[in-house]
């Protein structure tokens, strides 16, 4: 086995590090149990140990990523109170310094993708304009937690892109998690009714008080679908979607559940040396998630036989994004 030098005597953790992976809580969002269709694409990704990014990720991540930022800008200053024309600017403001450094840097293709992304959010703002008087914006990229009775070496930390409250229309008193989902095409039906995030949003905000407001009612997820697919002159129906899941109390057990098992997968792998984890993983080798996966260099290299350093140290960088622990989420609220 020829482990790179990144996994071994070098990358150890600190020794509070190394307490924390044996005593505390261990988190497990919903991205890491999806990440587990291959076990060894999940050790690359999320072992304490590792958390391997890619430096680079591509269009479309990075597109996702930008519109998700912007969105996030906009509806915090709407949140505090800022008019709408002023949060969009300072919204669009955001996205145009960093066209700028694009093309300082030459970057033509980070460029025509933040103009692309520029145009379609443009749109977005003269589509949902009536988003302020009919939503009050109770929280945004918040952190939320779920825990399971009689399990307290784990918990489920999920960071919600949007909360609402709906002030009128059909839907009016009840409180809905925004999911922004920036796609080339709409979402299927299958991929809307299989999904495992948004029942734990839903039951998550089902136990959060908000100020001001009485027993929080959770009755639907909304799906924020944007479309980022070239087209000419498209119509805003082309580009724009919601759509309103409505919670299944049944299904909603059922995700939580399934969630558990894994979670307790990834308890013990975390809580492994990262040496002992990737003996304890397998690789979906020749699966289909392998040609879009993150990790296939330092995978095929490693299971050539390779020394997959100069792969780990020229393309990845150890991811920072985190969240909170579990006393931390306690306490905020
Ligand atoms: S390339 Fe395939 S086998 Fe390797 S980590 Fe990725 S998904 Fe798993």
């Amino acid at each position: 086995m020829n482990l790179p030098i990144l996994w071994t005597q070098q990358n150890q953790g600190s020794a509070l590090e190394q307490e924390q992976r044996q005593y505390s809580q261990i988190g497990v969002s919903n991205s890491e149990v999806s990440a587990l269709t291959c076990e060894r694409a999940w050790l690359f990704g999320y072992h304490p140990q590792l958390k391997l990014t890619p430096k680079s990720h591509g269009v479309a991540l990075t597109r996702g990523l930008l519109g998700h930022k912007v969105l996030e800008i906009f509806y915090l200053h709407i949140k505090d109170g800022t008019e709408y024309s002023d949060a969009v600017n300072v919204a669009m403001e955001y996205l145009n310094s960093l066209a700028i450094k694009a093309y300082q840097e030459f970057d033509m293709d980070k460029l025509d993708m933040i103009k692309h992304l520029e145009s379609i959010l443009v749109m977005y703002f003269e589509h949902y304009e009536a988003d302020v008087q009919n939503w009050e914006i109770l929280e945004v990229e918040a952190f939320h937690l779920l825990e399971w009775s009689g399990q307290a070496g784990v918990y489920l930390p999920m960071r919600l892109d949007l909360t609402i409250y709906q002030k009128s229309g059909k839907f009016k008193g009840e409180t809905s998690p925004v999911d922004h989902k920036f796609t080339n095409d709409f979402w299927n039906s299958y991929k809307l009714r299989l999904n495992s995030q948004l029942p734990l949003y839903i039951r998550s905000l089902r136990g959060a008080r908000f100020k001001n407001k009485n027993a929080t009612v959770v009755r639907r997820s909304i799906v924020n679908q944007i479309r980022t697919r070239s087209m000419k002159n498209p119509y805003p129906h082309d580009i724009f979607r919601r759509s309103f899941i409505e919670a299944n109390d049944e299904g909603m057990e059922k995700v939580f559940e399934n969630h558990l098992k894994s979670a307790l997968k990834i308890e013990r792998l975390k809580r492994m040396p990262v040496k002992e984890a990737y003996e304890a993983t397998t690789a979906a080798w020749g699966s289909s998630s392998c040609q879009f996966c993150f990790f296939k260099e330092i995978c095929a290299t490693d299971l050539e036989g390779g020394n997959t350093d100069m792969a780990v140290i020229a393309d990845y960088a150890k991811s920072t994004y985190g969240y909170p622990t579990m006393e931390e989420l306690q306490s905020e609220r």
